[in-house]
């Protein structure tokens, strides 16, 4: 794709250095396949250094220039007292393996730039909103402020990004990385892209004890049901809950896959979910 407007490829991470016109530079599987009539500088986040993947006793810290292959590599090269204490590193793969794409994308896209792009079939999304992760943003004038990811993707290719800011980091807790999951994921094809995908988190009892679904891809925005400790729901509780948080029409619409079956999907995923974990938490099956 040519980005015949483009003048200039400028390496750099401050913000302020951005203005109108630019767009943030990540591993370019969107900028360069996507491209544009308007844009007149790209703004090579890459040059940053940032290290992609820091353990920390608090937890994970994913750069946003971190690609999905070497978020993909961590679960086997993490030190193996840290893989066991954190079981829902196992998401990390299963939601790389959503991305379907060649290792060519998988070596160039990154972990921010699919939080920054915002589809709804966002694999990165999923993972990172499942877990409880929480965006660093940049801004202008040295401007600095932090987002749940849940909250920041707003839409289908919407969020709450102002001009100028960009994605520094994604940082997952160590109480949502100990936690029992439970993935499903449903396409209409075999190589396609997730038309439903629901994530499931039982928090320890030491962490609270919570149940968290978090529902991705089916609809526009990822949507989360969280439930104490102590009232875990049964499968109509569950139901209701999902009726009350997925207004019919937050269900996503396109080739991908019609609301309807979304919706459908949607309940039956999270109801597997629900009973796959509430077998070892002592709740309703
Ligand atoms: C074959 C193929 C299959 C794909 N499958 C999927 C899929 O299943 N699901 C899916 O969601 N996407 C898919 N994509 C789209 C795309 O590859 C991903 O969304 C990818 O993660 C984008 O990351 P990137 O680093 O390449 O972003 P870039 O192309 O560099 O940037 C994308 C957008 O995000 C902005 N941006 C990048 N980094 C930041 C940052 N740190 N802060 C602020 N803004 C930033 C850019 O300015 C741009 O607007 C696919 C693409 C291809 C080519």
């Amino acid at each position: 794709m040519d980005l015949n407007t483009v003048t200039d490829l400028v390496p750099t991470a401050d913000p302020a250095d951005w203005r109108e016109g630019d767009a943030w530079l990540a591993g370019g599987t969107v900028l360069f396949s996507y491209g544009s009539q308007t844009l007149r500088r790209l703004l090579d986040l890459t040059s940053a250094g940032w290290p992609a993947l820091t353990v920390t006793d608090e937890g994970l810290e994913i750069a946003a220039t971190c690609t999905i292959a070497e978020l993909y590599a961590l679960p086997g090269t993490v030190d193996p007292a840290v893989r066991q204490a954190w079981p829902a590193l196992d998401l990390v793969r299963r939601c790389a393996d959503s991305f379907v794409a060649s290792f060519k994308v998988w070596n160039a896209s990154t972990v921010g730039g699919n939080i920054a792009t915002s589809l709804p079939a966002g694999p990165m999304i999923s993972l990172t909103a499942a877990l409880d992760g929480t965006a660093e943003v940049w801004g202008p004038g040295g401007a600095r402020r932090t987002q749940p990811v849940a909250e920041l993707v707003t839409g289908d290719r919407r969020n709450t990004l102002a001009p100028g800011e960009l994605l520094r980091a994604i940082r997952l807790p160590a109480a949502a990385l100990c936690a029992r999951t439970a993935i499903r994921r449903l396409s209409l094809s075999n190589l396609g892209r997730s038309g439903v995908l629901v994530v499931g988190r039982l928090d320890r009892p030491d962490d609270g004890g919570a149940l968290v679904v978090t529902v991705t891809a089916s609809t526009r925005r990822p949507v989360q049901l969280r439930f104490a400790a102590g009232a875990h729901p049964d499968a109509a509780g569950l139901a209701g809950a999902i009726d009350a948080a997925i207004p019919a029409d937050l269900y996503h619409d396109d080739i991908h896959g019609l609301p309807a079956w979304r919706r459908d999907m949607t309940y039956r995923l999270a109801e597997e979910i629900r009973r796959e974990l509430a077998t070892t938490d002592g709740g309703r099956p």
